[in-house]
Formats: structure tokens, sequence, C-alpha cells
């Protein structure tokens, strides 16, 4: 996986990656992180990559010569997709994450102050995608959590100790409480059933747990869980 970012930050970005379990996976080739500054691009000597928006307004807009030129700049691989990081754009979710990590390169475009000059999007031509309904001053963070995302789902990244697939989401559900050391802490207990050493009853008991408390935290989800596997509404 290769991921491409446009940033007027790349520090933001390259340095997310220097860390934990994103370092490892980088250093041990699971993804290629590049980013290109579209400042890099400017024709004029100030370097200049917004401007004001025509019939005013608030703030200022990012001109598109600067962004189209630094996109085309970009190697592209057989199976590539192209994001721009909008509040405007498709909720990111556990099933886009997925359908992004079978690509070979994902290019993002980060905007900031009041965003993208319309013509990046018709020339580009971006799949949008929106972190949530709020809004941000920069795309950097929305790219980050998608790198992130995507990352958890390339072969390498996680170990066996960090598996994914019991994480919120891999089967319909939100995750099962979690328990370390020690066995009571501050008159709380850990559960008997999780220190008895039998995995059917473990098991059984996880995904009870999953199940209510999806029930009360997502409703939403519960409901298709429910649906999906043919089970009946209690
Ligand atoms: N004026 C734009 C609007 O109302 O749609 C918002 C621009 S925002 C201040 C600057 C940049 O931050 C955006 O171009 C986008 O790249 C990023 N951004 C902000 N909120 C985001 C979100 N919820 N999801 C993804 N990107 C976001």
């Amino acid at each position: 996986m290769i991921f491409d970012v446009l940033t007027l930050f790349p520090d933001i970005i390259e340095d997310y990656c220097e860390y934990s379990i994103m370092k490892r996976a980088k250093d041990a080739g699971v993804f290629e992180l590049h980013t290109v500054n579209p400042r890099d691009f400017t024709l004029d000597k100030h370097k200049k990559v917004d401007d004001t928006p025509y019939g005013g307004g608030a703030g200022m807009v990012l001109a598109p010569q600067p962004y189209v030129d630094a996109y085309e700049s970009i190697e592209k691989k057989e199976k590539s997709v192209t994001v721009m990081l909008s509040p405007q754009g498709e909720p990111l979710d556990e099933t886009l994450v997925c359908d992004l990590a079978k690509n070979e390169q994902i290019i993002m475009l980060c905007g900031h102050y009041e965003g993208f000059d319309e013509r990046i999007r018709d020339i580009i031509k971006p799949k949008e995608i929106s972190i949530g309904d709020f809004v941000l001053t920069g795309g950097e963070l929305p790219a980050l959590c998608l790198i992130d995302a995507v990352s958890r789902k390339l072969d390498g990244t996680l170990g066996k100790i960090e598996s994914a697939q019991e994480d919120s989401f891999s089967n319909g559900l939100l995750e099962y409480p979690q328990y370390t050391k020690p066995r009571e802490y501050r008159g709380l207990k850990v559960p008997d059933v999780l220190l008895n050493g039998n995995h059917k009853e473990i098991a059984q008991f996880r995904l009870q747990q999953q199940i209510t408390r999806t029930k009360l935290r997502r409703f939403d989800l519960y409901e298709e869980y429910i649906r999906n596997n043919g089970l009946k509404f209690d």
C-alpha cells in the first residue's frame, strides 16, 4: 500500500507515522508514505496557495493550480483511489475502510482554510470522505484517521498481540469489556468467568456482553446484527 498525501503541513502526517504500531508497519514495508506539498508547485514568487473567494465571504480558498499540478506529479498505480478529505463527503466507517484497503495506492488531498476551489473537484474527481459531522481546520487529522484505520487492515501491521479480530465493528458489534491485572481494584472485581479458564464459557460471556453493550450504546448496529444473524429481538 502506498499512501500519498497532498498537504501544506507534511510534518503532521510524517510525524504521526514515526510512533508505535504505525512506525513498525512503515519500517517493515507494510506501507509507504509520501507527502507532496502544493506550495512547492506554486508559480508565483511568494508561493501563495490560496486567495480570497469570488463573490465575497470570510476566509481564503485553496487555488486550483498548485493542487492540480501537485496531484498530477504523483505516479498513479493500477489500483489507485483518490480521496478528498471533506466534511461534505461520505462518512468514513469500517466498511469503507475495508474497501479502501483493497487498493494499492490511496492519494489523499488535505484542505485548509475555507477549503478547495470547486475546480479542484471538477478536474481531479476525487472520492470525498468525511470523518464526521463537524468541521476541523484542516484535512491532516482526517487523512491520518484514514491512514491509521486502513493500515490496521493490511497484513503485517498488527501482531497477534494487537489483533483486530475482536475489535469493535469486526463482527458488527462493539467490543466486550476488557480487564487486566489486578484481579480487584478499588473493590471492583474482574468477572469470575474470565478467571476460570473455560474458553467456551468465556466466549459466550463476551458475546453476550457485546450484544448488551451494542444494544445500549448503538441500537442501529444492534438491529443490523439481529437482522443479519436471523435472531429475534428481545
Ligand atoms: N468550508 C468547508 C465546508 O464548510 O465544507 C470546510 C473547510 S475546513 C475548515 C478545511 C479542510 O479541513 C477541509 O477542506 C477538509 O480537508 C478538512 N476537514 C474539515 N472537517 C473535516 C471532516 N469532518 N472530515 C474530513 N475533512 C475535514
